[in-house]
């Protein structure tokens, strides 16, 4: 989006200014609680008012979308273009048989963790320690424990620039961990998933997952959960901490005491401090074990000084 104008509230049809915020910050919506305002924000009702939406959208207009903002360093400058939050929205959770579910891209994804527990369904309990949306997790191929949401997926449903919708598979992306890529311009609406039976199932095991994440995570703080991917074969955690940064801060950003992986806004950062921060761990772990870290957060918007 470098460089793109600004979008004025004229180019946005007068049907969707209810729904439609403008020179929203971006900081209300990200849980490191950092980023400066999108020109447009939008939530769609429904699926159909979504496709409006993108179809009266001019062409020229990017569009950057977000579930929960659990994932993203949004750069304090903001969004050139619409934001489109599913967050609140497309939120239909459904069994379609004994082993089948289907969640609009909105679900949060512990909702889907505690449902299947009650459904009888396992495998899904993995999901409970993801704090975004399932559209985050399809984007991310969010996982944690031994599950990764493309391994549950048959199907997903997506949306184009032009409010186009359609039915994809697995064999259409390239998945990996944490790493998905799929046709271009293209966003996901919904998912069916399938799980294994276990009949009699209990949330005992997500609430021993969750304990044994807040022994070992910030959990609470303002965070956006692990900033780097593992190398191949290594942690990134134990890289980071070897290299003697935790508590490492700039600004009002510090690498966590609790979790090497984790970077905590006390309150004040900017996204300038933590990327400054991301970078001197990068730097720092370069020198010290000749190992680049690659962000597994992403990282979109304008530095401040832009016009
Ligand atoms: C405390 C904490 C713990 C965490 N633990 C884990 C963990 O164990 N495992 C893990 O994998 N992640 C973890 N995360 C990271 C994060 O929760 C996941 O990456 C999650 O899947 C992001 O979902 P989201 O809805 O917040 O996405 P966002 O942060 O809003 O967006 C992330 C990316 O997905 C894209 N995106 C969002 N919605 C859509 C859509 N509908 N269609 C296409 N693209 C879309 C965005 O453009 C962006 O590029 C953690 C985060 C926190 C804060």
């Amino acid at each position: 989006m470098n460089g793109a104008p600004h979008v004025a509230p004229a180019q946005i049809s007068p049907e969707f200014s209810a729904r439609a915020l403008y020179d929203e910050p971006m900081s209300k919506h990200t849980s490191w609680h950092a980023g400066g305002p999108a020109d447009v924000f939008f939530t769609p009702r429904d699926t159909l008012d979504l496709a409006s939406f993108l179809r009266q959208l001019p062409a020229a207009v990017p569009t950057l979308w977000i579930g929960l903002g659990s994932n993203l360093l949004v750069r304090d400058g903001g969004v050139r273009g619409a934001v489109v939050s599913l967050h609140g929205a497309l939120g239909t959770l459904e069994r379609l048989s004994a082993t089948r579910i289907q969640a609009q891209a909105g679900v949060p994804c512990a909702r889907i963790a505690r449902q299947c527990v009650k459904w009888g369904l396992g495998s899904a309990e993995f999901f409970a320690g993801i704090p975004g949306t399932l559209g985050g997790a399809l984007a991310m191929n969010a996982g944690a424990w031994d599950g990764e949401t493309w391994r549950q997926v048959v199907e997903v449903e997506v949306i184009d620039r032009r409010g186009a919708r359609r039915v994809r598979t697995p064999a259409d992306y390239e998945i990996g961990y944490r790493h998905v890529r799929g046709p271009d311009d293209e966003w996901f609406i919904a998912a069916r998933m399938e799980f294994e039976r276990k009949p009699g199932s209990n949330d005992t095991a997500i609430r021993d997952l969750l304990e044994r994440r807040k022994q070992t995570q910030p959990i609470g703080e303002w965070s956006c959960g692990s900033v780097f991917t593992n190398p191949p074969g290594q942690h990134a955690a134990r890289l980071i901490e070897s290299a003697g940064l935790k508590g490492f801060r700039i600004g009002d950003a510090s690498v966590s005491l609790k979790h090497a992986n984790f970077i905590i806004n006390h309150g004040a950062a900017r996204a300038a401090d933590i990327e400054a921060l991301i970078a001197h761990v990068q730097r720092t772990v370069a020198d010290f074990h000749h190992v680049e870290l690659a962000t597994e957060v992403r990282i979109v918007g304008e530095p401040e000084d832009s016009p």
